[in-house]
């Protein structure tokens, strides 16, 4: 197994873990939406970058069975199990974020949605790592930045499933949330 196949296996993982987290903590809000934030040009993404582009090759799906209107979406939700662009974990409208009950409840949340982004950042110079769109870029992302940052988003991942079940955020726990980027793509 390569390097970069090792990396989409972690990062198809944590993906996976992270969709079902915030489906168990929104599905209901976003299932009742009637303006919902999805939009063709960010499905797009998937398609034009690179690595993206390898995530959707791993589930059998390719740009022509992409709805030119609805992109992603179904009447389900999304119908990408991964692969998605990280903006679509880390937008937080108004009314998601007036249902969290505290400022704890919206660290964790807004950390939960960043991990993907956090992966990412800087794997190439400055670009993000779903901003690479040729494949042979691919070749040459700065690996150990990435599989540090991935590290740092697993961790994150576990404090934030085991605050999720106490209601509690220890000092630990807050410095290795601290560690993920509050960028947002
Ligand atoms: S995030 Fe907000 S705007 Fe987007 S689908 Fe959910 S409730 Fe609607
Ligand atoms: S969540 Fe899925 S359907 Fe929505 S914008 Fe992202 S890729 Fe498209």
């Amino acid at each position: 197994m390569t390097d970069l196949d090792h990396l989409i296996e972690r990062y198809t993982d944590l993906e996976r873990s992270i969709r079902k987290k915030m489906e168990e903590l929104f599905s209901g809000i976003c299932g009742m939406c009637t303006a919902c934030c999805c939009r063709a040009d960010i499905c797009e993404e998937a398609t034009q970058s690179a690595f993206l582009s390898l995530l959707l090759e791993k589930q059998d799906l390719s740009e022509e069975q992409m709805d030119e209107r609805y992109g992603w979406l179904d009447l389900h939700g999304c119908s990408l199990k991964y692969g998605r662009p990280p903006v679509c974990y880390s937008y937080y409208c108004d009314e998601l974020l007036a249902r969290l009950p505290n400022d704890e409840a919206r660290l964790s949340a807004k950390v939960l949605g960043n991990l993907i982004f956090h992966i990412g950042r800087d794997a190439l110079g400055k670009w993000h790592l779903v901003e690479i769109m040729n494949p042979k870029d691919l070749e040459k992302i700065n690996l150990s930045q990435i599989f540090q940052c991935l590290e740092e988003a697993e961790r994150a991942y576990a404090v934030i499933e085991d605050y999720l079940q106490s209601g509690r955020l220890s000092l630990g726990d807050r410095n290795i949330l601290e560690a993920i980027t509050t960028e947002t793509p």
